[in-house]
């Protein structure tokens, strides 16, 4: 079932959504809408999900940051909400560039200990591309890396920003990547690095991967430099379908988007953000302010992080539904939103995906 190669495979997860439903029937999950082109993406969720009668009510919550102690938060009410309903729901957030509050999107990863970012990224039949064979996993180590945020200025003119590489949140990271390869059915976990360079950061990387694959007999396990990896599967993804690629977190940034471009750009890439704790899953594009209030956006890659989130809860059904409606919608080609080269606006192409529940 293409369906569940979308899926966070964590069943112990599954298990907690058991029974956590209200005297309505419903769970509830956290929504956050975001900013420039969230609230019209949202919106489109919020009304496939009607249409399609989703046991879910959305509990919207501001994460407008706050500044405590000089350190950048987010309200109180958001935190609770998420760790209440342990699925959160995630429109993109603006960060400003070079000054003001750090990322709230790294705040959301940190408080939460959202440790693996899973990037599906897979052709969509249809769609015209110059391949029509990816069908790409990424698994990017969320907390830590070039994004750990220790920066200082060393004298005028010279900086140093840390990247951080801990054994721990390596072990996490890889195991998860291991047991997600397991329970999607990918024979193979590649880990992508540069500790020719990285000797230490990255070398410590690899061999606690090297260490972690033992626990995992099953799983075959190889390596391959980064620089390689980028020019190998822009050249021919193919042999990339059977494996789960798991990284330090900005080389999954990075390479996460180029391969968006290689199925049509970042209206159509998912993600999730997986922790012990909680998971949030949110669209891998940001708020796209050149196109945000024009009813221009393509709410697909939400969309489909939406259908993680279901499989993650152990929805199936619901997700299945939608996901096939999405995909004929997108097969059809009639009504595409600009991005994929067609002139639908956003809540038009909801409204055809609706048709097709
Ligand atoms: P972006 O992903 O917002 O946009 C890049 C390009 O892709 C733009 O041309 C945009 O119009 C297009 N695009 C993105 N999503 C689209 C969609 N759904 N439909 C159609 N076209 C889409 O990247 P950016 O412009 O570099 O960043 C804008 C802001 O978003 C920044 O403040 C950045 O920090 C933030 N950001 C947030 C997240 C997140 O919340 N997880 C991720 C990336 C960037």
């Amino acid at each position: 079932v293409p369906c569940r190669s979308y899926a966070v495979a964590k069943q112990d997860q599954v298990a907690r959504f058991k029974g956590k439903t209200g005297s309505d029937g419903k769970y509830t999950v956290t929504l956050i809408e975001g900013d420039g082109i969230g609230p019209e993406i949202s919106k489109s969720v919020k009304d496939i999900y009607s249409a399609a009668n989703v046991p879910i009510n959305w509990e919207p919550v501001d994460v407008t940051p706050r500044l405590k102690d000089g350190k950048t938060v987010i309200p109180d009410e958001a935190i609770q909400s998420v760790r209440k309903n342990y699925v959160a729901l995630k429109g993109p957030l603006a960060t400003p560039i070079g000054k003001g509050h750090v990322s709230l999107n790294l705040t959301l990863r940190r408080t939460f200990n959202l440790f693996a970012n899973v990037r599906p990224c897979k052709s969509i039949a249809g769609y015209k591309t110059p391949y029509d064979n990816v069908n790409l996993v990424l698994v990017r180590e969320n907390t830590e890396g070039e994004y750990s945020g220790i920066e200082h200025v060393v004298v005028d003119g010279v900086v140093q920003s840390i990247k951080l590489i801990t054994r721990e949140a390596s072990e996490r990271v890889l195991r998860f990547a291991f047991q997600y390869a397991e329970g999607i059915g990918k024979p193979k976990v590649r880990v992508v690095h540069k500790a020719t360079i990285m000797k230490m950061s990255d070398g410590l990387f690899l061999s606690t991967a090297r260490d972690i694959s033992k626990e995992y007999p099953n799983v075959e396990f190889d390596t391959e430099l980064l620089d390689n990896a980028c020019l190998k599967i822009t050249t021919d993804p193919a042999p990339y379908s059977d494996k789960v690629l798991v990284m330090p977190n900005l080389y999954g940034d990075i390479l996460s988007d180029m391969c968006a471009g290689l199925i049509g750009g970042l209206g159509l890439t998912p993600s999730g953000n997986i922790g012990d704790e909680c998971s949030i899953f949110e669209a891998v594009h940001g708020s796209a302010p050149d196109i945000a209030g024009r009813g221009l956006a393509n709410p697909t890659a939400l969309l489909l992080s939406s259908i993680m989130m279901l499989q993650h809860m152990g929805l199936n059904h619901y997700a299945d539904k939608i996901q096939n409606a999405i995909f004929a919608t997108l097969a059809e080609g009639k009504m595409l939103t600009g991005d994929l080269g067609g002139r639908a606006k956003t809540h038009e192409y909801a409204d055809a995906i609706i048709k097709k529940l």
